[in-house]
């Protein structure tokens, strides 16, 4: 392979690398963020469910006590019955009586119901208790992560970048800039293989004219579909 085609095969390799920490740099923040707002999600429906617990078992509380009372007075009644003067009074205590089956029967199926709120609630309540300690978990590694590894990636991707100027700077400028110019429009690939006719970059075919030019190694020629700078690998039986 001519050498220019070499470096900027070798050029090629470090913009890769340059663009592949830049978005690792840029990514970071969105991830800590997509995770805060996960957490204040979490912790949300953490607070609303502990409420909703304290609620039920507040009303379980009163009610208990309230149903309690109604149970005195049903004892009452069922007294009362044995001591009745006469019919009217009886129908009295009798109706009485009833209503108060009623409200206690009521009342138990209430509390059966708020029984099993509670546990609902306590076994949501366990599992988002979990998942806000998790993501809370995660946003600090991430957080501690980010510190080190970003100026971890702040100094490679400093070094890589003089690297890059001091190479380019060895090379031929008008081929530097037409493969610059290119990757600028082409998704940062200014240079491509070809193989068997087809471009590495665009995976389009090329005229089989050009590729035995590219094959022959003796200019520089570039994708008529893509504009890349294109190089021709000898396979094995030809090297
Ligand atoms: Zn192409």
């Amino acid at each position: 392979m001519q050498e220019i085609l070499s470096q900027l095969v070798e050029l090629q390799r470090m913009d890769t690398r340059i663009a592949e920490i830049e978005s690792v740099i840029t990514d970071m923040p969105q991830q800590i963020k997509a995770l805060n707002e996960k957490l204040e999600k979490a912790k949300k429906g953490h607070d609303a469910i502990q409420s909703a617990l304290h609620e039920n078992k507040k009303a379980y509380t009163s009610l208990e006590a309230a149903l309690s009372e109604k149970k005195d007075l049903l004892v009452n009644s069922q007294k009362k019955l044995t001591s009745v003067q006469n019919n009217k009074e009886y129908e009295s205590v009798l109706r009485e009586l009833d209503a108060l089956k009623k409200s206690v029967s009521d009342g138990d199926a209430q509390l059966k119901d708020m029984t099993a709120l509670n546990f609902k609630y306590e076994s949501e309540y366990a599992s988002i208790n979990e998942l806000t300690e998790n993501l809370s978990k995660q946003l600090d590694e991430l957080k501690n992560h980010k510190v080190d590894e970003d100026k971890e990636l702040q100094e490679e991707l400093a070094a890589l970048k003089a690297k890059r100027e001091e190479f380019a700077s060895g090379m031929k400028k008008s081929v530097v800039s037409k493969y610059d110019r290119v990757r600028a429009h082409r998704n940062n690939i200014g240079v491509a293989a070809v193989e068997d006719e087809v471009c590495d970059g665009c995976y389009m075919r090329i005229p089989p004219q050009l590729y035995v030019d590219v094959k022959k190694d003796k200019s520089i020629y570039s994708c008529p579909h893509c504009q890349r700078i294109l190089y021709y690998v000898k396979k094995e039986e030809e090297a």
